[in-house]
């Protein structure tokens, strides 16, 4: 779907309705709590324009439609929604979405919270494993925010991050951890996100020393002394292609409070896992991971 397409659909409610019925993301039948079969009816003064409501004439209670959906919490309209997971999908900034939807920042940074939190769902439950036979992944460990980097100062004290990056693809993971002990790097990521039998290419930091006994090939640089290994040929470029861009777009968000930037590194991630996607296509990827995380009841 292409923004004209999109700008179209929104313009109404019937069709807002049926598209997202048809993703799973409404309910196309609701019981009452009399149990009788609720009727959909236009109701054109309400910010979603269809309301449920009993038939029974000593019940007529009413429902909105978004019950039990996704959407049920927000006060913004269902156009608003799409329309902000649209601009979101396809990479414009907070700002821009405010001025295109005439939502306040405060209320997209809050809708962004919820779009974040769904990325980070999608990938912590989705399976999702770099490498696998004959295939690379680089992995290292970068500290955010130390140095007052970003516009004054607003991460204020150092956060570690792990990365993990396939090589070839470049599709790639970032976590914020809490500390960079073998138990959180290897067994809790590495094990989770990698698929053994991967070659492994690490720096020489004693928490990936058991990467050979744990199912991985496991080659290993020093960063100091040289980016290619002369023996193994081992190098680690890919990971520090990654951790510019990583640092690049935290940048062009003006940094990130502490407690925002594991929400920031979900986008990056979700992002890159569909960075062969056209905009279109990442935003029905949007929409169906809501309707798989939030199934309707
Ligand atoms: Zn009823």
């Amino acid at each position: 779907m292409n923004h004209f397409e999109l700008l179209a659909l929104i313009q109404n409610c019937q069709t807002i309705y049926t598209f997202l019925v048809d993703r799973g993301l409404l309910a196309s039948r609701r019981e009452c709590v009399c149990s009788a079969q609720m009727i959909l009816k236009e109701r054109q003064n309400t910010t979603d324009g269809y309301i449920w409501e009993c038939p029974s004439s000593n019940c007529r209670k009413r429902r909105s439609v978004r019950v039990g959906s996704f959407f049920e919490d927000s006060n913004i309209s269902l156009a608003q929604w799409l329309y902000v997971i649209y601009l979101w999908s396809i990479g414009e900034s907070n700002k821009r979405l405010s001025l295109l939807t005439g939502l306040s920042l405060r209320t997209i940074v809050t809708v962004l919270e919820k779009i974040r939190n769904i990325c980070s769902m999608k990938i912590l439950n989705g399976n999702f494993k770099l490498g696998g036979r004959g295939k690379t992944v680089e992995i290292d460990e970068s500290m955010f925010g130390n140095k007052r980097k970003y516009n004054r100062g607003r991460v204020s004290e150092g956060q570690w991050v792990f990365g993990m990056v396939e090589r070839d693809t470049g599709r790639s993971l970032v976590f914020r951890v809490p500390d960079r002990q073998r138990e959180t790097l290897v067994t809790r990521l590495v094990r989770e996100f990698v698929e053994p039998g991967t070659v492994i290419i690490s720096d020489k930091f004693s928490p990936y020393f058991n990467l050979n006994e744990v199912g991985y090939i496991h080659l290993m640089v020093n960063h100091s002394e040289n980016f290619v290994d002369p023996y193994t040929g081992a190098h680690s470029n890919t990971i520090e292609g990654l951790w510019s861009q990583v640092k690049r777009k935290l940048k062009a968000m003006n940094g990130t409070t502490k407690g925002k930037l594991p929400g920031y590194l979900d986008k990056f991630n979700w992002s890159k896992l569909h960075q062969e996607a056209n905009p279109g296509d990442r935003f029905q990827y949007m929409l169906s991971h809501i309707a798989e995380i939030f199934p309707l009841n």
